[in-house]
């Protein structure tokens, strides 16, 4: 903990399992509120590899309200608002175009790279709470409290367990043993690529779905926002098929390139932009969300981000809502538990509460938008799905 963090009438022990958005907008909070925290990440190192995102305005209020001083200020600074929405049919012809409101004074919805994101809260955790290399294989509790055991042979003890381990979440299916990953029927593709023709500045431009393709495209503005220089942008392209029933043909169906053949149903300018992305540059996975689960919270332990609600990318509210978690959260530590030494089971229960059915309205929302634009579901082919 740095020396300018307040020390609480009552600091917790809390382990955070994941270090995405969620896990460290949550860290570098609670650490702030004088918490010890603990965050236990699989991969060695921060992942910061990913494409674009789209941060709707409610992600970047979420980050406002975190008030973490220069937070907002970095990620409005690394990111492009959306100026416009472009929708384009397969043919390339423009069906319509859409500005992107915005009230005087409200903030922006963002086009920005996950990696922006990632890197800007982690300037401002505490790194020395950073553990590494630690998988979590099993927590459990008792009235006194949460024990873990982690991958690498790590054992923890404390106050609290956060999962904000993302969609193959190891913490959730403890605590909610219904949790269920259903296919939603795309092998999806992502990447990002130097261009300044095919979109406009702030230009989110999507290709309507149809003959069993989708993609979208969006500015993400220079790749160094601070030096200037070339524009990049973000595509992603989603192909409709069935999900593999062997892990070993998933995984190697994922280091494939987008098929010519499929890249030859969508408008040559935008399949030029991607046969053009180096590999390096570009990410595959199979698309899945979860059913709205019953509880987010289990006595000592509570889930956030997609760990919790898992939810399809077609209205890009992902991030936002593990991000809007965190900061609710936080909010209810700091309330009772940290100062005043009220039970901290009563702030994750209240947390659970606030946040439960919001986060059910999303998942409903983004399922309702999916099957609406065409995508095939397939709930006979889940939980064989490889990481
Ligand atoms: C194609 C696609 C497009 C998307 N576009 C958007 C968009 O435009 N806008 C938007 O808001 N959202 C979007 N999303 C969703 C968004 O990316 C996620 O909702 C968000 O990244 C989830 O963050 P998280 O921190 O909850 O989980 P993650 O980012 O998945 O982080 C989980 C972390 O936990 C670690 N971990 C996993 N298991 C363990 C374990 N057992 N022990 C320790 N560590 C573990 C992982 O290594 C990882 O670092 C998109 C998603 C997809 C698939």
């Amino acid at each position: 903990m740095s020396a300018d963090h307040p020390q609480p009438a009552q600091a917790l022990r809390i382990a955070v399992v994941g270090a995405g958005s969620s896990g460290l907008l949550l860290t570098l909070l609670l650490q702030r509120q004088g918490h010890h925290v603990e965050l236990f990440e699989r991969s060695p190192r921060l992942r910061s590899e990913g494409c674009g995102i789209l941060l709707v305005r409610s992600g970047v209020e979420a980050i406002a309200a975190a008030g973490i001083p220069g937070l907002l200020d970095a990620l409005l600074a690394a990111g492009r608002p959306v100026q416009q929405f472009v929708i384009r049919n397969l043919r390339g012809d423009l069906i319509e175009t859409s500005p992107a409101e915005r009230e005087p004074g409200e903030l922006p919805s963002l086009l920005i790279r996950r990696q922006a994101i990632l890197e800007a809260l982690w300037r401002h955790a505490d790194p020395g709470s950073f553990r590494g290399g630690a998988e979590l294989e099993h927590w459990q509790q008792d009235g006194a409290g949460v024990a873990a055991r982690f991958s690498n042979g790590q054992r923890w003890q404390g106050d609290l367990l956060i999962g904000a381990d993302g969609l193959f979440s190891r913490v959730a299916p403890l605590l909610a043993p219904q949790r269920r990953l259903h296919y939603l029927g795309d092998r999806v593709w992502r990447g990002v690529v130097a261009d300044g023709q095919v979109l406009g500045p702030g230009d989110f431009l999507v290709v309507a779905r149809g003959r069993g393709v989708y993609a979208n495209a969006f500015d993400l503005g220079p790749e160094d926002p601070a030096a200037g220089g070339a524009p990049i942008t973000h595509w992603g392209f989603f192909q409709e098929e069935p999900l593999p029933t062997s892990r070993a043909e998933q995984r190697r169906l994922l280091q494939e390139p987008v098929p010519e053949q499929a890249l030859a149903k969508i408008p040559a300018d935008l399949a030029r932009l991607i046969r053009a992305t180096p590999p390096g540059r570009v990410v595959a996975n199979w698309s899945f969300d979860i059913e709205p689960l019953p509880q987010l919270v289990a006595g000592r332990v509570a889930l956030i981000g997609d760990a919790g609600h898992a939810m399809s990318s077609s209205q890009a509210r992902g991030m936002t809502a593990g991000l809007e978690d965190a900061v609710g959260l936080a909010r209810h530590l700091a309330g009772g538990c940290g100062v005043g030494g009220g039970d901290p089971q009563e702030a994750l229960a209240a947390y659970e509460a606030e946040r439960l059915p919001v986060v059910h309205r999303y998942q409903e929302r983004s399922r309702a938008i999916s099957a609406r634009t065409g995508r095939i579901r397939a709930p006979q082919q889940q939980a064989v799905a490889a990481r």
